[in-house]
């Protein structure tokens, strides 16, 4: 009875664990809801926990000497990390999440391949079969730890620049293949098929080494406006090396958690993929060996700087404004003051709308939580394809701190590496004002045609101080709101 309670508790918790992960992801679909998604999910992961300490319990006359130990050093860990998370997190900055994701997501490849490694060099994996399972984890983590250490590192700008060499295809590929024959070797190894070549454990680290070497090659050449494509494919990768260490171990909540992610990482993937209008193997494989350089297209025009005041109070005798934010608005944390002068720009009667390009920011739905943050109606906020024709008929287009998103290149310029990208046509608006500091580049690295175009002016500054100004123009022009 006293062995069968634990077992029952763990078996519930697990159930308990997968309920409010499941509840969680429902309740993440929408920002409204979101905040009490991750709050439930949270409670999930937080039960799942307790019920691996239940495991304590039922562990074997052998491992229990070592018991207490090995609990406190569980506490002690999960004080570590749990502390160091807790800290970070209300310490990042909105515009460096993705950095932060990427550098997370990292963590769980590799506690993924940490758990293989323990099952590898303890040689516990059941049979064949489960060393095929665990040795697949172990890859699987492996590459979604370097990987995202490097996509961590171009995201926070220590990589500033895609490294790309000749025949660089051909040779990831090999060393794929050396990986795959390492893993062959060593299942044949353990089960007496093949003669030692090489010692188990010296192949488990070359195993290893190959692994951590092939998701490092990987995500050197992808060049920086693919980030978050990649990014949501290393996500998919360490639910999917967590959920096949969860099989090797027969823990319920690690296959649980680590398929949701898996599977909620790969629908994220294709989506995003979809919203830049390339096929994932693109993204991964076209910036590879022999992928041609952009050349910048002549552009034609000139830039033509206007004063933010003026700006303001051309919009506010508009009848209909959309505005475009993009990373620059959450640099510059202008969310607040843009709502201020939406809400100023209403009280005229101008019918302002919100237009929500999906890679905006630097994470996919930045700009819907930026948005969400001042108090901006959702019915106000639309995303790409449900607004995309109304620009055409729409008076101005505010583009504020926006760039790779409403670049014309995208659909006419085939050297460009975001072409094919679905853009916002902001160009197509009869007038458009853009907000940015300088003649900064966007995360793409390339020119913007529509900033010279004849219908376009810039307004320089921070995006927060031009809204500043563009408040007080319009206040003072002493109108009396529309009726
Ligand atoms: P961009 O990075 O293209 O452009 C941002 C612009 O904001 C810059 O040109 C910069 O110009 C301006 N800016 C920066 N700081 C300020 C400030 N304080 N005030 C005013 N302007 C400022 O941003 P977009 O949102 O248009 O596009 C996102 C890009 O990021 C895409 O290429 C996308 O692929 C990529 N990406 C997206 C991710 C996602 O998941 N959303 C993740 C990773 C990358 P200046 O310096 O002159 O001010």
């Amino acid at each position: 009875m006293l062995t069968l309670l634990p077992q029952f508790g763990i078996g519930a918790a697990d159930l308990a664990a997968a309920l409010l992960f499941m509840y969680g992801l429902y309740r993440m679909s929408s920002p409204v809801t979101a905040p009490s998604g991750i709050f439930v999910a949270g409670i999930g992961m937080a039960v799942a926990i307790l019920a691996s300490f239940l495991y304590a319990f039922n562990v074997g006359a052998a491992a229990r000497p070592h018991l207490l130990v090995n609990v406190a050093l569980a506490v002690v860990a999960l004080g570590m990390g749990g502390g160091a998370a807790w800290w970070s997190g209300k310490k990042v900055a909105m515009t460096a999440m993705p950095q932060m994701v990427a550098l997370y997501n990292g963590m769980g490849g590799g506690a993924a391949g940490a758990i293989a490694a323990v099952e590898l060099f303890g040689n516990k994996a059941p049979g064949a079969t489960g060393l095929i399972v665990t040795l697949l984890g172990a890859l699987i983590g492996a590459v979604s730890l370097s990987g995202s250490l490097i996509a961590w590192a171009k995201l926070d700008g220590v990589i500033k620049q895609p490294v790309r060499v000749k025949g660089q295809q051909a040779f990831n590929g090999l060393v794929l293949l050396a990986t795959l024959a390492v893993g062959v070797y060593i299942v044949a190894a353990t089960q007496g098929n093949v003669s030692l070549v090489l010692a188990i454990p010296a192949s488990i680290y070359l195993f290893f080494g190959c692994a951590l070497v092939l998701g490092v090659l990987m995500t050197l050449p992808i060049g920086g406006a693919d980030m978050p494509v990649v990014i949501s494919i290393f996500n998919a990768f360490t639910g999917l090396a967590v959920g096949l260490e969860g099989f090797v171990l027969q823990n319920p909540a690690l296959m649980i958690a680590g398929m949701v992610v898996g599977a909620a990482g790969i629908l994220l993937t294709l989506l995003m993929a979809k919203a830049m209008n390339r096929s994932v193997a693109n993204v991964i494989f076209s910036n590879f060996g022999n992928a041609p350089r952009h050349k910048q297209g002549n552009v034609k025009g000139s830039l033509k700087p206007t004063e933010a005041g003026d700006a303001g109070i051309a919009m506010r005798y508009a009848s209909s404004v959309i505005i475009v934010p993009g990373y620059g608005l959450a640099v510059a944390q202008g969310q607040g003051k843009l709502f201020e002068f939406v809400k100023l720009l209403q009280a005229g009667g101008v019918a302002v709308k919100f237009a929500v390009h999906p890679v905006a920011g630097r994470m996919p739905g930045q700009m819907d939580v930026l948005l969400a943050e001042a108090g901006v109606p959702y019915d106000l906020i639309f995303q790409l394809e449900d607004i995309n024709d109304q620009f055409a008929s729409t008076d101005v287009a505010l583009v504020i701190g926006a760039n790779d998103v409403v670049n014309p290149a995208a659909r006419t310029d085939k050297s460009s590496p975001i072409f094919g990208m679905p853009i916002l046509n902001a160009d197509k608006a009869k007038r458009v004002f853009v907000v940015k500091r300088g003649e900064g580049k966007g995360y793409a690295g390339i020119v913007n045609a529509l900033f010279y175009a004849d219908n376009c002016n810039m307004v320089y500054g921070d995006a927060q101080a031009v809204l500043i100004q563009m408040i007080e123009a319009v206040r003072g022009l002493g109108l009396p709101a529309a009726a």
